[in-house]
């Protein structure tokens, strides 16, 4: 698949003077919920009405999905409200029966994404169609299979595309549900500049309280749009209801957001540099993390010292340590000098937990 500017046809023809927001919950649950929040959402910043239709569930006996009935309250939400809609399409039956029911927008789920075979399947039943299909990242932080998957779709002649960052599975626990790895899709903006970049802060964050955060990121590095889990009672809403933000929190969000301006004139200084800023934070924060990681397992050592009333400060282990970064960061353009002064005061914090650890 080569980067052409037509990958973003389907959305320039919306002509929206901001992001695109689809919006909308987690799971279709009843013909009034689909309705009523379609309703909230109506004169909003919001362009179309999610709602999961088949909800793939990690594990067998959560709640999945109201199947093909919820379809016809997606099309009465649209009649009601002129929004537009979007459902997560997981099989050729799947997609026949969107189509079937006017659905404007389908979506690849990251569970299927992981799959070339489902891929294949689901790329072959769209064969064709004009409806601009989103595919999801994989839960796995592999940017080949992600773009592998864009590529079926491109092949069986589907030239509406987009992508949809929701973060990635991991096993560590972290602030995130699903871990933003940000660089990945920065690589695939810098190859397909052109292809639609939808950001899903709902699946990354897994809470309410980091949503305005990560807009504002996905923002500030170009994303074209936002998917974003809502419901008039989050709280009991039958799936991921820690994750889902009421109508008047995301009008309050998008308010609050800082949309940049189209490049050229002087904003493009204003631009380059906020997305600059935007990726040293989170190369900041990925530092943050991995020294804390680093900490953690420095206490585990401290543990094991102690127990067998070894001393804290072992100067072989620390000069190899010292050796081997020097060399590493050399490699990498970071200065002896750089090196020593950033491990002096790793190692001098990594002696302080042990000693606490010790007694
Ligand atoms: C969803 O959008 O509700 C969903 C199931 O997402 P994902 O495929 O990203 O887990
Ligand atoms: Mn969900």
């Amino acid at each position: 698949m080569e980067n052409k500017k037509e990958l973003r046809n389907w959305l320039d023809a919306y002509q929206l003077d901001h992001p695109l927001v689809i919006a909308g919950p987690c799971s279709a649950e009843t013909e009034e919920q689909v309705v009523r929040i379609a309703k909230d959402l109506k004169d909003t910043d919001a362009n179309v009405l999610r709602a999961g239709i088949w909800k793939p569930r990690t594990r067998p006996g959560n709640f999945e999905g109201v199947g093909a009935l919820g379809l016809k309250w997606l099309q009465t939400a649209k009649q009601e409200t002129g929004m537009l809609t979007a459902t997560e399409v997981a099989n050729p039956n799947h997609v026949e029966l969107a189509l079937e029911h006017d659905v404007d927008i389908l979506w690849i789920g990251a569970r299927s994404t992981v799959s070339p075979f489902i891929i294949q399947d689901i790329a072959e039943a769209c064969r064709g169609i004009k409806q601009p299909v989103l595919v999801k990242n994989p839960i796995n932080p592999d940017l080949a299979l992600w773009l592998g998957a864009v590529e079926r779709f491109h092949t069986c002649n589907v030239e509406n595309l987009g992508v949809i960052h929701r973060g990635f599975s991991t096993y560590e626990k972290t602030k995130y549900r699903n871990i933003p790895e940000w660089q990945i899709p920065i690589d695939l903006q810098a190859k397909f500049p052109d292809l639609p970049l939808i950001l899903d802060p709902s699946h990354i964050a897994g809470r309410r309280d980091i949503i305005q955060d990560l807009c504002q990121t996905g923002l500030d590095l170009n994303f074209d749009g936002m998917i974003i889990e809502t419901h008039y009672d989050p709280d009991n809403a039958w799936s991921d209801a820690k994750q889902q933000i009421t109508p008047a929190t995301l009008v309050q969000i998008m308010k609050d957001l800082k949309v940049r301006k189209e490049k050229g004139g002087s904003d493009a200084y204003e631009h380059a540099l906020t997305e600059l800023r935007s990726k040293i934070d989170i190369t900041d924060e990925v530092i943050i993390q991995q020294l804390a990681k680093r900490m953690k397992i420095a206490d585990e050592i401290g543990k094991v010292k102690a127990e067998n009333n070894v001393q804290i400060l072992q100067n072989d282990r620390w000069n190899s340590i010292r050796d081997r970064s020097i060399s590493e960061g050399g490699q990498v353009g970071l200065s002896e000098e750089f090196i020593t002064e950033v491990y002096n005061a790793i190692h001098q914090e990594s002696i302080r937990h042990q000693h606490n650890i010790g007694k």
